[in-house]
């Protein structure tokens, strides 16, 4: 029809903007071989190489380690590939329902319940907590995750936002809610983006003086902290202070699926009304006993989270003896701060040009303007050669850009 909205043309002029601001995402096209990560080939049209990555949330490796393949491919040979059919309806199986004990026990929680990503969990989780306790009110941390806003968004609940790992602003607002409502505090313990950590026990004091119940996402904190692989909660203590703990198995844990763990009713009350984990097929049973193999692994050795920290120092350490600026927290997570959407892909794209280094530019929206950065995630299976390689490409690039670096005396 003549006249008519023409959809393409919006569509690429919308396109068209993000590129103009640098904006527009690009991605990598890899082939991760069997036991070579952190290499991996980079496909770019016709042609192939092979690169280092150094922006993986498969933070230990364990998407490559034995027990989780095998654990995949004796589930897959014995049950085939897909679960057939949603939870409730064929699609539960012992696969999922072994996992979903073992991350019960991880979290000392009374049950776990699985969903399709981590994103899906929080989504769907908050969706439905917040939409169905009556008048709920939900604080929500100024950091959260978009899976959690959306969640928070989808269940039309009041929202007010405190400020990012600010137990005092929150209680402020806490005490302007009228008594007796329910209210969800939501928050996470890793931000992943500037790798700060939350005051939990700060967050849990305040909201247990106005009977709020504590949603934790530690989604890039799961089998990286804590004795077990438990997350922050674990390692200070607080697990049964927190009222749903949420986490992915696609991170730390290698593979994929995300879940919530908590008491009986609320799980079983999530269980029963979201419709994100209600109308959708089951995540395979394959996928589902490799997760369980690798949250087994990691509730018993410490070695790949001991290997993962030291490295984690390491590159800090170099980076620091060549002033390159990075933000300081007390996590994995390594941002270098260029600070230019522009320069990022520049830098991005030279790494992976001229140095076989793959590193993901993080620019607006998520996170804010004039923050643009490389999320480096060193992992126990880089080795000293590639740390070195990684340094000497960022000195380069560094002095290529005229970005400034800062002196070791102000560190
Ligand atoms: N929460 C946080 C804080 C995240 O960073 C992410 C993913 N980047 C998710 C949830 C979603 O997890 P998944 O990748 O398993 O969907």
């Amino acid at each position: 029809m003549d006249g008519g909205f023409d959809y393409q043309a919006f569509a690429a002029s919308q396109l068209n903007d993000l590129k103009d601001a640098g904006n527009y995402r690009y991605f990598a096209d890899l082939e991760r071989a069997r036991g070579a990560y952190p290499k991996a080939e980079n496909r770019d049209g016709d042609a192939r190489r092979d690169v280092s990555v150094w922006c993986s949330n498969d933070y230990l490796g364990m998407g490559q380690h034995p027990d989780v393949i095998a654990a995949m491919h004796a589930t897959l040979d014995r049950t085939g590939a897909g679960a057939g059919g949603t939870r409730n309806i064929s699609g539960t199986t012992h696969a999922h329902v072994d996992l979903e004990a073992e991350l019960a026990d991880l979290h000392g929680k009374q049950a776990a319940l699985l969903f399709t990503s981590g994103y899906v969990s929080n989504w769907a989780s908050l969706g439905t907590l917040a939409a169905r306790l009556p008048d709920c009110v939900v604080l929500s941390d100024a950091g959260n995750h978009a899976s959690m806003i959306e969640g928070i968004r989808h269940s039309r609940a009041e929202k007010r936002i405190f400020k990012h790992n600010d137990p005092e602003d929150l209680e402020r607002q806490l005490a302007s809610i009228k008594p007796g409502r329910p209210i969800i505090v939501a928050f996470e313990s890793v931000y992943s983006m500037d790798g700060d950590i939350a005051p939990i026990a700060e967050i849990c004091d305040v909201a247990e003086r106005y009977g709020a119940m504590t949603y934790l996402d530690e989604v890039h904190a799961v089998g990286l902290y804590g004795p077990r692989g438990g997350g922050i909660a674990e390692r200070e203590g607080l697990m049964d202070r927190l009222t749903v703990i949420e986490g992915t198995l696609g991170k730390a844990y290698g593979v994929m699926g995300g879940y919530i763990a908590a008491s009986a009713e609320i799980v079983d009350f999530v269980r029963s009304f979201a419709s994100g984990f209600i109308f959708t097929t089951a995540i395979p049973p394959a996928v589902a006993a490799g997760a369980c193999a690798a949250v087994r692994h990691l509730k018993t050795s410490d070695v790949e989270r001991a290997a993962h920290q030291a490295r984690v120092a390491e590159v800090r350490g170099r980076l620091d003896q060549i002033g390159i600026p990075h933000l300081e927290n007390d996590s994995h997570i390594i941002p270098v701060m260029v600070g230019d959407p522009n320069k990022c892909r520049f830098i991005s794209d030279e790494l992976m040009r001229r140095f076989g280094i793959y590193i993901q530019p993080i620019n607006y929206p998520t996170v804010p303007k004039g923050t643009e950065r490389l999320r480096i995630t060193p992992s126990p299976v880089h080795s000293a050669a590639d740390i070195d390689a990684l340094v000497a490409a960022l000195e380069d690039l560094w002095a290529q850009c005229n970005i400034a670096r800062v002196p070791l005396a102000a560190q």
